[in-house]
């Protein structure tokens, strides 16, 4: 034990109080010291000379504790941080507060740099007098390179996804004037010309009117999902019934007859009230797609108080062919569909526009559903006060 100090079994291991001597706490906490190879544990004295070196400081360092002991700590700061007056700092920081922790680079003997986290300690006496500053130092370089790939590769994706929802946004934006041009023609051409064609002409003609509307609404959907993250979305007050019978305006009055909607006072929740409509257009919609062919659809929307506090839920429930829960994640990313068109219409967008609408309106959603008895999906947003 370096005269004068505070053994620090007293400062950090707590040793039970029957039992070891003093004698035997220190060389308790002595060998636990040598066992740490993976931590540089050392003391300094006031001034800032090293006194103490453990194996850990040496595999670290590179310094042997024949060569360190009795140098200042200052050997292992960078000439920048010297030239600052860092080591000197330091000390005073934690003389006044009694604890440091920093994140920098430091030197090895090999003059090599690595990332270095830091805690320093005060180490008093009895009549509460400095008497040297405990030191743990922990080698992160890997550790930062690894966070550093990491959020490199994060950014570079996270780069490439804008990319190509610009490039998807502009071709759909692109697609629309010649997408409008096929559907006008051939839309003339039925009306004033079917009388002239045969049959197989006729159903050539009716398949090319059927693809250019899936694609026109595949483009209206890949436009409003690129929209829900370029543009600012204002979230306001908004009733959720109005959104509701918005949202109903989109349905055929056929559809509409399967759809029920148990109303409540005017309920108010924080939204985009545009993406709201859209987001409960899109349940509601394909709640009542997703049925065997033989079965009237069959859809029930309620509102109820949130699971979380001061949220509103709106529950969409269908009596249709339900969702495996193995497939319940991915139907939110976009293009992900279950079933192909000829089973059943549609792009793969809706529920895409569901997941980042509520996550730009700072809501959630989710559903409980399984093969054969139904699907009721959910959202929730905060509930907002009526002003006075
Ligand atoms: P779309 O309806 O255009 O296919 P969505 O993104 O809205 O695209 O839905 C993705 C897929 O999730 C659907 O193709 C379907 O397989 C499944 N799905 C969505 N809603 C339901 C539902 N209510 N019942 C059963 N399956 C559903």
């Amino acid at each position: 034990m370096i005269p004068g100090l505070i053994p620090m079994t007293q400062r950090v291991v707590k040793m039970p109080k029957p039992g070891l001597s003093r004698f035997q706490s220190e060389s308790v906490f002595r060998s636990l010291v040598e066992a740490v190879q993976d931590y540089a544990i050392f003391v300094l004295d006031p001034k800032g000379n090293i006194m103490t070196w453990n194996p850990g400081a040496e595999r670290i360092k590179g310094y042997s504790a024949e060569e360190i002991i009795g140098k200042h700590f200052s050997i292992f700061y960078l000439p920048e941080d010297l030239a600052t007056n860092k080591p000197a700092r330091e000390l005073e920081t934690v003389a006044e507060t009694g604890m440091l922790e920093d994140e920098s680079w430091r030197l090895r003997k090999d003059g090599t740099a690595f990332w270095a986290s830091v805690l320093i300690t005060r180490l008093l006496d009895d009549k509460g007098k400095i008497i040297g500053f405990g030191k743990i130092t922990r080698d992160l370089t890997e550790r930062r390179r690894y966070s550093q790939e990491l959020e490199l590769r994060i950014a570079e994706r996270e780069r490439t996804n804008a990319e190509l929802e610009a490039f998807s946004y502009s071709v759909s934006h692109d697609l629309r004037a010649p997408l409008r041009a096929i559907e006008g023609f051939s839309q003339a051409l039925r009306e004033e010309y079917s009388h002239l064609f045969d049959e197989t002409a006729n159903d050539y003609l009716q398949q090319v009117i059927d693809a250019s509307t899936r694609m026109n609404r595949l483009v209206q959907d890949l436009l409003n999902y690129s929209r829900l993250s370029r543009t600012e979305l204002a979230v306001d007050k908004v009733d959720l019934n109005s959104a509701l019978t918005s949202a109903m305006k989109e349905l055929t009055t056929q559809e509409r007859k399967f759809v029920s909607i148990s109303r409540h006072q005017k309920m108010l929740v924080m939204a985009h009230e545009q993406t709201l409509i859209q987001i409960l257009g899109n349940l509601i919609s394909n709640g009542l797609k997703f049925h065997a062919p033989e079965q009237q659809p069959q859809v029930t929307v309620d509102i109820r108080p949130g699971a979380r506090p001061k949220t509103v839920r709106v529950l969409i429930t269908d009596r249709g062919i339900g969702i495996a829960p193995e497939h319940q994640h991915r139907i939110f990313q976009v293009f992900e569909r279950l079933h192909g068109i000829e089973d059943f219409p549609g792009t793969g967008i809706g529920l895409a526009i569901v997941k980042r609408g509520m996550e730009r309106m700072d809501g959630t959603y989710g559903l409980e559903s399984s093969p054969g008895s139904g699907s009721a999906f959910w959202i929730e947003l905060q509930a907002a006060e009526e002003s006075k």
